[in-house]
């Protein structure tokens, strides 16, 4: 193990929770068991002391030197990082070996936003196929330390999915609560295999929130919902290790798809204290992409306002977005604003070629993910982003998160869901531009070449 100790040690006794409301200013211990400000409402986060006097090119080094480490918290690419992090040296910590993302070099996709160049961050890499993972290990790590029995999300989605592995492998109660009816398949089926209960309520979404809310007041029970500040805390080291893995070249701008928020207000917060620690001299400009179904955040961005109208019924199949009051709004609002980012938002046609396209560099993400793809063909069109400029993309789930939405697109069945205008099925139809359906063929040597040959014509761009 390799440690660099000061920092570390500083960070820990620094570390408090701290109201964002800048007029309330309330601060906490970091071991109170909060999820919101007792004084205001708003939501908390973690201030961990960065402005230190340690040599930048110090920890650089350490944590280079940490990939060679089979330590498991040197194999995690959050835990490598843990001078930045608000736990003791000595913390048992919940890992399994999340992060450590690759990022791609993505031509084809570049081509299609007519970049030089495009890089791509693949959150879907990690342990349970989304970007929730790296903020799991922190939050059920701290889950434990705070002797918690059970630990407690509203979502069927990839954050069920990830508290369930996590609170498995710290053998803690997992419970999902979730509106009788809701279930999304393919992530439900990781919450069952890692052993969590599932539990369906009557009611909808604001019974189970307000059932959620109960129970928190429960000593024995933690609350993993998305504004717990801790999990904020292991996902803004995906910027730490994005810079890392550039040698420290800052990129020009970062594009993140938007849905609660918490992932542009994560990744805001790593760059900001990589700043404030000298470890890079500029912050990227960070921008939001949304889909139009489910695009608060853009809208609010767009306006005058300075409070965010919720959406009463998100739409969009980008399911994983699919949320129309984002509660990490105003952390969100305040990283793309400092940097001088962007909220947009793009169409279901956009984020489904998209989605293709960047499956032809060999690259599988789910249809949130998409939605950067699409955003960065805008901006680069509105002349937001010049040519030439170093852009990174961050995939945030795998494409086997919904294999459906992928066959649809390529079998050309894909339908947008549209409940609240009686929109005719025709109208609802996605074009699937670059689709690449199977094909039947006799089991003969030359109807195969035959079929090799009609598939490369085909698609010949
Ligand atoms: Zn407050």
């Amino acid at each position: 193990m390799i440690e660099t100790g000061k920092l570390q040690r500083a960070a820990q006794a620094a570390a408090k929770q701290r109201c964002i409301n800048a007029a309330c200013g309330a601060s906490f211990d970091l071991h109170a068991r909060l999820y919101v400000c007792p004084n205001c409402g708003d939501l908390l986060d973690v201030a961990v002391r960065t402005t230190a006097d340690e040599d930048p090119e110090g920890l650089r080094t350490v944590w280079t030197s940490r990939l060679a480490s089979f330590d498991p918290r040197d194999r995690s690419g959050v835990w490598r990082y843990r001078e930045l992090l608000p736990f003791a040296a000595d913390t048992h910590i919940v890992t399994l070996s999340e992060g450590n993302t690759p990022i791609y070099d993505a031509p084809v996709s570049a081509a299609y936003c007519e970049l030089d160049a495009l890089t791509l961050k693949h959150q879907g890499c990690n342990p349970t196929g989304s970007f929730k993972d790296t903020g799991m290990t922190t939050a059920v790590t701290q889950a434990v330390i705070l002797g918690a029995r059970t630990v407690v999300c509203a979502s069927t989605g990839n954050t069920a999915a990830s508290l369930a592995a996590y609170a498995a492998r710290a053998e803690l109660q997992c419970a999902i609560l979730v509106p009788r009816g809701q279930v999304s398949h393919a992530k439900l089926a990781q919450s069952l295999d890692y052993g969590a209960a599932v539990l369906e309520l009557d009611g909808n979404f604001d019974d189970a929130m307000r059932v959620i809310r109960e129970l928190a007041e429960d000593e024995e029970i933690y609350l993993v919902n998305s504004i717990n500040p801790f999990r904020i805390e292991g996902q803004k080291t995906v910027a730490v290790e994005l810079l890392h893995q550039r040698n420290w070249r800052v990129p020009d701008h970062v594009v993140v798809p938007g849905g609660n928020l918490g992932n542009s207000s994560a990744l805001g917060k790593g760059f900001k204290e990589l700043k404030d620690l000298r470890l890079i001299d500029r912050l990227p400009r960070l921008s939001v992409v949304q889909a139009e179904g489910a695009a608060p955040f853009a809208t609010l961005f767009g306006s005058e306002s300075d409070m965010l109208r919720p959406i009463e019924r998100p739409q969009t199949l980008a399911t994983a977005i699919k949320i129309g009051a984002p509660v990490s709004w105003k952390k969100a609002l305040q990283a793309v604003l400092e940097t001088g980012g962007r909220a947009l938002s793009v169409s279901e046609q956009e984020i489904a070629d998209a989605k293709a396209i960047i499956g032809r560099d060999g690259v599988g993400c789910e249809p949130a993910s998409a939605t950067t793809v699409a955003g960065i063909k805008r901006l680069v069109a509105s002349g937001d982003i010049g040519s030439e400029t170093d852009v990174v993309a961050v995939l945030t789930g795998h494409i086997l998160k919904d294999s459906d939405y992928a066959i649809d697109y390529h079998l050309n069945q894909l339908y947008t869901i549209d409940s609240a205008t009686s929109r005719t099925k025709e109208d609802r139809h996605l074009a699937s531009t670059y689709s690449n359906p199977p094909a039947r063929v006799k089991a003969t040597k030359d109807a195969i070449l035959e079929g090799l040959l009609r598939h490369q014509s085909e698609h010949r761009d």
